[in-house]
This record gives structure tokens, C-alpha cells and sequence, in this order.
């Protein structure tokens, strides 16, 4: 199991204290990771208080190394402020940067040439939901955003449904279910054996009440937390739910 918490733009200095705590209650849990992911500007000191208790991981991440890419940050500095993974494709970025599947999939590799494990975020809109195309939403995004050699990295698939971030309205296990099952059937149809072992995590108001019920769905591979990541109380109570 893979939880994985991710701040996006919260968390000033005082969150350190979050991390704290957090590292402090983390109980020996041998086969489970667990993964902070900060605003970039907190990343040197949450590797400094996470120690190798915790992963930490960059939210996004430019596809090439260097250059003149005003506010962005690469893999490669990701990984040099001691960073081990990376999210990319976050419906965030999809939805206020503009990122396309494309470019989702260049920062995928861009994530693996820096030696980062790399969780891709996919998941259909409400809309698309209501329309009945969730399904073949979220084959294409698999399809046009995990590389071609993914089953040879570190990678994750997150699958987010969008109306189901930041609401407080989490998709029920029926919905996870089912989805999980068919993200597992197209890795599957993709990578053959390699496909099988590849983490799916659910993310959408993943919070200490629901975990547990989330968690042990089949085909749950651990869990992408927003908004219940901030407290390192709540994001204990979820850490402890995983079966
Ligand atoms: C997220 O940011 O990936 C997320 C799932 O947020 P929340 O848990 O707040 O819905």
C-alpha cells in the first residue's frame, strides 16, 4: 500500500511540526509507504524532518531538465532537494494549466530520467461522469498519459475522479470498484504480468472516516489524500486504516 498526501498550495512553516507529528506516530508498517507531498518550497525541510520514515514527492514536475521555463521546476531539482517521488497529471494541472495527456506522459519520463517514482493521476469529470463516458475517459487519459514503458519504473496510478476532489463527496465503493478493475484491465491488456503489480490508489476526499471502507476495496492500492493530509492526526487515522 501506497498513501500518499498531497499539500498543493498549503503548508507554510508551521506544517513542519504536521511532519512532526506525523513521523512521530508512523508504527512500523512493513510493505506500506507513505509519501508527503509539499508545496516545492517546503520540500528541503520536510526531507530534513521526514528523515527515511517518509517519502517525499514533488506535485508536478517540468519535462526537461533545464532551461528558461519561468516557475517551473524539474525532476532533476526535484530530486536534488531530496525528493523520491513525483504526482504529475493532477486534474489541477489538467484543469488550470492546461496539461494535456501529451505533456503528462513527457513529465512521466522526465520523473523516471531523475530516478523519481512517479504516481500519474486520470479520472472523468462530473459531467463525463453523468454522460456515462468514465470509462472511456479514463482509457484514453491511461492510454495517452502512462508511457509505453511505464511497467518498467516506479509508477502509481491514481485515479481521482474530478467531482470528487476537495467536495467532500467521495466516490462509493461501487464506483471505486469497478473503476480500479477496469485501470487494472487495460495495464493489464498493456503490460502483460507487469501490469498486474502496478499500485492503483484512489484519491477524492479520501478522509479518516471512509479509509478504511476505500482501503480494503479490491484492486485499492493505497491512496492519494488531499485536504485530510494537511493534519497529521487525520493522516495518521488514514495511514492506520490500510489493511
Ligand atoms: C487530491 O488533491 O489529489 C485530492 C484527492 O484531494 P482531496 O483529498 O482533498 O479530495
Amino acid at each position: 500500500m501506497l498513501i500518499a498526501g498531497n499539500w498543493k498550495m498549503n503548508g507554510l512553516d508551521a506544517s513542519l511540526s504536521e511532519v512532526r507529528a506525523l513521523v512521530a506516530g508512523l508504527k512500523a508498517r512493513p510493505g506500506l509507504k507513505v509519501v508527503i507531498c509539499p508545496p516545492a518550497t517546503l520540500l528541503t525541510r520536510v526531507v530534513k524532518e521526514a528523515g527515511s520514515a517518509i517519502g517525499v514527492g514533488g506535485q508536478d514536475c517540468h519535462a526537461k531538465v533545464s532551461g528558461a521555463f519561468t516557475g517551473d521546476i524539474s525532476a532533476e531539482m526535484l530530486k536534488d532537494a531530496g525528493a523520491t517521488w513525483t504526482i504529475v497529471g493532477h486534474s489541477e494541472r489538467r484543469q488550470y494549466h492546461g496539461e494535456t495527456d501529451a505533456v503528462i506522459a513527457a513529465k512521466a519520463e522526465a520523473g523516471w530520467r531523475a530516478g523519481l517514482g512517479v504516481m500519474i493521476c486520470v479520472g472523468e469529470l462530473e459531467a463525463e461522469r453523468v454522460a456515462g463516458k468514465e470509462y472511456e475517459v479514463v482509457s484514453t487519459q491511461l492510454a495517452n498519459s502512462v508511457p509505453a514503458d511505464a511497467a518498467s519504473h516506479i509508477v502509481a496510478i491514481a485515479y481521482e475522479p474530478v467531482w470528487a476532489i476537495g467536495t467532500g463527496r467521495t466516490a462509493t465503493a461501487e464506483d471505486i470498484v469497478k473503476m480500479h478493475a477496469h485501470i487494472r484491465k487495460e495495464l493489464v491488456a498493456r503490460f502483460g504480468d507487469a501490469g498486474a503489480k502496478i499500485e492503483i490508489l484512489y484519491g477524492g476526499s479520501v478522509n479518516p472516516k471512509n479509509a478504511k471502507e476505500i482501503l480494503s476495496q479490491p484492486e485499492v492500492g493505497g491512496a492519494l489524500v488531499g485536504g485530510a493530509s494537511l493534519k497529521a492526526a487525520d493522516f495518521l487515522t488514514i495511514v492506520d486504516a490500510a489493511p
